[in-house]
């Protein structure tokens, strides 16, 4: 084969929304190019996630020389260490904020794993060695800095909008002996513009393209309807003198919500109300994004140098340690309670939730995306009862979804983002969507837009 050919095999993020695992190889099978992987997610949720994890990585990863992260989301970073345990010992590249979120959410699932690891007596995923030695190998790259990979091929990362530190990341492929193309993935793109981050950067000049599909076949709420229903769920929650729980992902979601408190409080437009952030996970993250306010959107820059700090109010608490956590109950109501996990499948949430979901004062606020099977997803779907830490709770609280809160963009904004590159686009891959949702944006990037679109199969590969 001539020196002129690049390879992309989906290794994973098909047929599902989470295990992104692209792999971009330079001139195969004739050797001496590159080999990239673009994240290495864990698979989640659905019974055979687990299984899955664990299996061999269908290619060497010692034979791997780069491995490019789009953000911090385990479904994008949780393989990480086993591909570093199995013999990946090339280089990891990200945004700074991204290597600093991956760290800590690695060690904190490292918990999780662990303890599922013992119930089933297997050896568990990775340790704190493995994700010790990850961390070595890593190298910041900031926005807009061009990596250079070799002669033929660089790389850069821009403006995603999801979370903070999150990316798109185009590769540029100019081989001496054929066509230029430039080659992007879009990671998970955020639903700009939102109230923290910049807004994900325009990509004009596409050829090739591997866009996710998370909502390929819903719309959002705006913003706007979305801030009047949160501030009414507070509000009903004093009225009637309940808890208003929220299951929320520590990454985002959480410092958005906070933010959206603190001008609800600071403008008086709701009263002051006992507020816990109760998550260790989100309470570290926060501190990230605290130390990182140089990646937030000009408006909050603007707020923060005139002397707000955006993620502290009266009344607001961090309970970080597990003691403060079960004393939330002896605060009376009303209350506010923040905590993981999102989809309400482990974490501090749960106990709240058996506490709370009984009580018809109470109100469940979804801010997020449930997937199927999640005890989140069961409550989406109006359960009557659900059975929580081997205890049936008959749910009487109010549960109320919000779906403006989606850190990813939704069908029509994945369109108009696929659009601005049609005039140069030749083929658009959809991943890391349900099947339906990811069928459903393919289809209609065909008919709307006209560009060859195509929903791959886990393994398929294609050469351009
Ligand atoms: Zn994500």
């Amino acid at each position: 084969m001539k020196n002129n050919k690049l390879k992309l095999t989906f290794h994973g993020g098909t047929g599902g929304v989470t295990g992104a695992n692209f792999l971009l190889e330079e001139n195969p099978p004739a050797g001496g190019g590159k080999r990239i992987l673009v994240d290495c997610g864990l698979f989640q949720g659905g019974d055979f996630a687990e299984d899955k994890n664990k299996e061999q990585f269908p290619y060497d990863p010692a034979s791997i020389d780069i491995l490019f992260i789009t953000h911090a989301h385990l479904d994008h970073i949780g393989r990480i260490p086993k591909l570093v345990k199995e013999g990946f010992n090339g280089v990891i590249y990200s945004t700074p904020a991204t290597m600093e979120i991956t760290e800590i959410s690695l060690i904190d699932s490292m918990g999780v794993l662990s303890k599922e690891a013992k119930k089933k007596g297997i050896e568990p995923l990775y340790n704190k060695e493995d994700v010790q030695k990850t961390m070595s190998l890593w190298k910041k790259v900031p926005y807009k800095t061009q990596i250079n990979i070799n002669n033929n091929l660089k790389a850069v990362f821009k403006d995603a909008g999801h979370i903070l530190g999150s990316s798109l990341i185009e590769f540029e492929f100019t081989p001496p002996d054929g066509v230029g193309k430039k080659i992007v993935f879009t990671g998970d793109l955020g639903n700009s513009p939102t109230p923290l981050l910049r807004d994900a950067e325009e990509i004009k000049d596409a050829d090739y393209m591997i866009i996710e599909s998370v909502y390929g076949n819903r719309n959002h709420e705006d913003i706007d309807e979305r801030n009047q229903k949160l501030k009414e769920a507070i509000e009903n929650t004093i009225n009637r003198g309940g808890a208003l729980l929220i299951p929320a992902f520590s990454i985002e979601r959480t410092q958005v919500l906070l933010y959206e408190i603190n001008n609800l409080v600071e403008d008086g437009k709701i009263p002051k109300i006992p507020v816990f952030l109760d998550s260790p996970l989100a309470i570290k993250v926060t501190k990230v994004y605290q130390d990182r306010i140089q990646n937030f959107n000009k408006g909050v820059k603007d707020e923060i140098a005139g002397g707000d700090d955006i993620f502290k109010f009266p009344l607001l608490e961090f309970t970080e340690h597990h003691q403060e956590s079960l004393k939330i109950i002896d605060t009376p109501n009303p209350k506010i309670i923040i905590a993981g996990s999102g989809m309400s499948n482990g974490g501090r949430i749960v106990r709240h939730e058996k506490t709370y979901l009984s009580d018809p004062n109470s109100t469940l606020l979804i801010v997020g995306y449930q997937a199927a099977g999640s005890l989140g997803r069961k409550l989406l779907d109006g359960a009557k009862e659900v059975e929580i830490m081997d205890q049936i709770v008959k749910v009487k609280a109010k549960v109320i979804n919000l779906t403006g809160y989606s850190a990813h963009r939704d069908s029509d904004g994945l369109l108009e983002f696929v659009d601005n590159s049609v005039e140069t686009l030749k083929k658009v891959f959809v991943v890391m969507g349900e099947q339906k949702s990811a069928l459903f944006l393919t289809q209609r990037l065909r008919d709307y837009v006209g560009v060859d679109a195509i929903a791959p199969k886990l393994g398929e590969s294609f050469e351009f």
